[in-house]
């Protein structure tokens, strides 16, 4: 018989795998209370993946889980123990305002943490509220749709309630909001450098193997190079991710290594943004004076970020320290060489060529100066490559970019994929519309003040990102004044 969903019923179905590790690795607590719990947005496809009802979800009992004033059926709410390399400093951190309810099962059994970002103080808050600002939490939702909308994995959003409360920030009295977060999981190189700093050896092979049944259940746990194996899936992912953040203009903003999730998908989005003007050392963070985490070191730190992995890991690689350090830089090594090879393989896609030939890095190469030189808008330019409308900027009336042309025509030629082919596979390379600081600023000012169809409108916009529709032009603009102007906080 199938089940009946009533109104009531919200459709959770949770596990809490994580509380089979050692203890040591989280907490269990419940979320803080809120006076009075509001929902201000739900993203009901989402909802309907993961198996839960979203009219449920809007009725009060449903957002008192949101808002963390109920504990949902079968969740066990913990706070997650981990340590991270913070602008290269070791700290100890964990979920100083996140907190697991459980791992929601999808009716086509896939596992995915249901976490409350901004549910209150817990053991790991060292001198924070616990809570988070409205603004920042519908920005989190914002951005991290539209990265999923790319093509680019990442944590996602399944709503934001207003808790009722005022929160103090830096920048005065703000309202406060809780974000369910869904994630693959939230394991991240700081649990591993937790486990290896805070525990024994016997930790981090607890924490691998539960990490291995996780996100990689190909390798079997009797596998005896499974560990080595673990290490080469997640620099994978690593190396196709950080290539889709190059390929879009995006800026992750704190790199760190509490930051990098193993499953491979875009976590913890605080001072991240999209790049309008092409510039390979754009760095939007008010906190990144150093430039630690910009755009073109992105591929380096994700290396630097593994390089503290598999340290945690060497124990576990060879009996000999010699042996497993050996193994670890080959291991790195090749992680490079991949981000290389996809990221050359999404820049040919952008340009619509379909082989590859050796000059090709040179064509990229050159191209990418041009921008940098006339300082074009990222996405715009690739865009109006894909349709051949070469008239909005500066750059495409120069000798320079001409010559480039050109070339690229002359390469274009020499394939024997047609026209059509070639703009299809632009098409589905160069997004129309990424989230645009000034837009997304647009829509956070509106919400703030009560109206939250701009909002609305970006998200649908958003959610086509290669739709290529008349709708989105207006979304493709770039901003009226220098975008390099524009900063990003960390007091979220
Ligand atoms: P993040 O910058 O979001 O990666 O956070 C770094 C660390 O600071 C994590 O351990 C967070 O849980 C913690 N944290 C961030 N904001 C707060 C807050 N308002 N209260 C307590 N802990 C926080
Ligand atoms: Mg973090």
């Amino acid at each position: 018989m199938t089940k009946k969903i009533d109104k009531t019923d919200i459709g959770w179905n949770l596990e809490n795998s994580y509380t089979s590790l050692p203890d040591k690795f989280y907490t269990t607590m419940e979320p803080n209370p809120v006076p009075s719990p509001k929902l201000d947005i739900l993203n009901h496809s989402l909802a309907s993946a993961l198996g839960l009802n979203a009219e449920a979800l809007e009725s009060e009992d449903g957002v008192a889980v949101l808002a963390g004033n109920r504990i949902p059926e079968g969740g066990k709410p913990l706070a997650e123990a981990y340590a991270g390399h913070q602008f290269g400093y070791l700290t100890m951190l964990g979920d100083g305002r996140a907190l697991l309810l459980g791992e929601q099962i999808t009716p086509d059994g896939q596992r995915f943490d249901i976490q409350l970002k901004g549910s209150g103080r817990t053991v790991y808050s060292r001198g924070g509220d616990g809570r988070a600002a409205l603004g920042p939490m519908l920005r989190e939702y914002i951005i991290s749709e539209a990265m999923h909308a790319l093509g680019i994995p990442t944590t996602r959003s399944l709503a934001v309630a207003a808790t009722g409360e005022t929160i103090r920030r830096e920048a005065g009295f703000l309202p406060g909001a809780v974000l369910t977060r869904i994630a693959a999981s939230h394991l991240r190189v700081g649990t591993f450098q937790y486990a290896a700093g805070a525990g024994s050896i016997e930790d981090v092979q607890a924490l691998a193997d539960y990490t291995l049944q996780r996100h990689f259940p190909e390798i079997g746990l009797d596998d005896p190079d499974r560990y080595l194996k673990l290490f080469q899936e997640a620099a994978s992912r690593q190396a196709s991710l950080i290539a889709k953040w190059q390929l879009v203009g995006f800026i992750h903003g704190v790199m760190n290594t509490d930051n990098m999730a193993i499953s491979g998908e875009t976590i913890d989005y605080g001072p991240c943004a999209f790049m309008d003007v092409y510039h390979p050392k754009t760095v939007f963070s008010s906190i990144d004076a150093q430039g630690r985490y910009a755009y073109n070191n992105q591929p380096l730190i994700g290396g630097w970020n593994l390089a503290r992995f598999v340290e945690t890991l060497l124990p576990l690689l060879h009996d000999d320290q010699e042996e497993a350090v050996a193994i670890a830089q080959a291991q790195l090594k090749i992680y490079s060489d991949q981000f290389h090879e996809n990221w050359h393989a999404g820049m040919r896609s952008k340009l619509g060529l379909f082989n590859k030939e050796a000059e090709d890095e040179t064509l990229i190469d050159d191209l990418l100066e041009l921008m940098q030189e006339h300082e074009a808008d990222y996405t715009n330019t690739f865009a109006a490559l894909t349709f051949g409308k070469l008239d909005g900027a500066e750059m495409f009336g120069t000798s320079g970019f001409i010559g480039w042309h050109d070339r690229w025509q002359e390469r274009l030629s020499r394939q024997h994929q047609s026209k059509e082919e070639v703009q299809e596979l632009m098409r589905n390379n160069n997004p129309a519309v990424i989230p645009r600081n000034h837009r997304v600023e647009a829509a956070l000012e509106a919400a703030a003040n009560g109206d939250f169809s701009v909002l609305e409108r970006l998200l649908a916009v958003l959610a086509d990102p290669f739709a290529h529709s008349p709708e989105q032009a207006e979304y493709a603009a770039p901003p009226d004044s220098e975008s390099g102007s524009y900063r990003t906080f960390c007091g979220t």
